[in-house]
């Protein structure tokens, strides 16, 4: 298996993963969506809200509201199947405490570890009017995707089979594929009576080019052991390191799983 990184940024990694088999890609996939521990606001206790805002839809938007979760963040913290994970205060505390009139933003949000605080500062939470108050403290807790979306550390995880597109030289070439292309990746070249194909990677095997071919000129298949693998997160984590994370994990159940054989699954 060959991995080849095509571009990576603070909160984007696209990469090809030569090689491999379908149900391999698809397991890193739903790991790094649902098994990689991330620390989302968990517990909102509202003291005060004259707010228009509903508590719970407030508590909800504070829920989703991306904190930093790096793995440097992440250390000593509890995880869910730890006893005292459920533990009130047994996480980072954030206060808010605001009176109007103003928007309350996500810097706003003041947190007990400066290590754990919002990715962003400039996310709207509320807007207060004239001597509306707003009083609120809450947990965050780490946790899993699979138990609600708030713990997901990516945005967009998701792979393609690598495209692969061919040209049927016995019959005459037909330019109008080219024009059909929704994504401007197949060029006419009338001088060298040739369509070009500008960015294979970025076909997204539509077949709109093989449709608008009346004499069967074009052909879009795949190559069924290639991808390309795209990760985005919300910026808590980076996403290197959620692939990383998704690997150990899958690592460690591959271990459960070995053991659990030798040990000729008795336990
Ligand atoms: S399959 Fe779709 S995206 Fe790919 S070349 Fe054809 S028209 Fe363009």
């Amino acid at each position: 298996m060959e991995i080849e990184v095509k571009s990576q940024s603070d909160n984007e990694m696209v990469f090809i993963v030569r090689d491999a088999e379908v149900p391999f890609i698809n397991a890193i996939r739903r790991t790094a969506m649902v098994s990689v521990p991330k620390i989302a606001i968990e517990d909102v206790n509202i003291i005060r809200n004259d707010s228009a805002m509903f508590n719970e839809v407030l508590a909800h938007r504070l829920g989703l509201t991306p904190l930093v979760s790096d793995l440097d963040a992440l250390e000593g913290m509890s995880l869910p199947e730890d006893d005292d994970w459920d533990v009130y205060d047994n996480g980072i505390m954030f206060s808010l405490n605001e009176v109007g009139p103003k928007v309350v933003y996500s810097k706003d949000l003041i947190s007990s570890d400066s290590k754990i605080k919002p990715v962003y500062d400039t996310i709207p939470l509320v807007k207060l009017k004239e001597g509306e108050e707003i009083n609120i403290e809450a947990v965050a807790k780490v946790g899993y995707g699979k138990e609600h979306a708030k713990w997901m550390p990516t945005t967009v995880c998701a792979y393609k089979q690598y495209p692969e597109i061919t040209f049927n030289e016995d019959v005459e070439i037909d330019y109008d594929c080219a024009q059909a292309c929704p994504r401007g990746i197949l060029k006419s070249d009338r001088r060298s009576k040739k369509i070009k194909i500008l960015d294979i990677e970025d076909c997204a095997m539509c077949k709109s080019c093989v449709r608008a071919s009346d004499n069967g000129y074009i052909q879009v298949g795949f190559r069924p052991n290639d991808f390309i693998f795209r990760i985005e997160t919300d910026g808590a984590m980076p996403p290197k390191e959620v692939l990383l994370k998704a690997c150990d994990v899958l690592g460690e159940k591959a271990d459960k799983f070995i053991r659990f054989s030798e040990e000729g699954g008795s336990k």
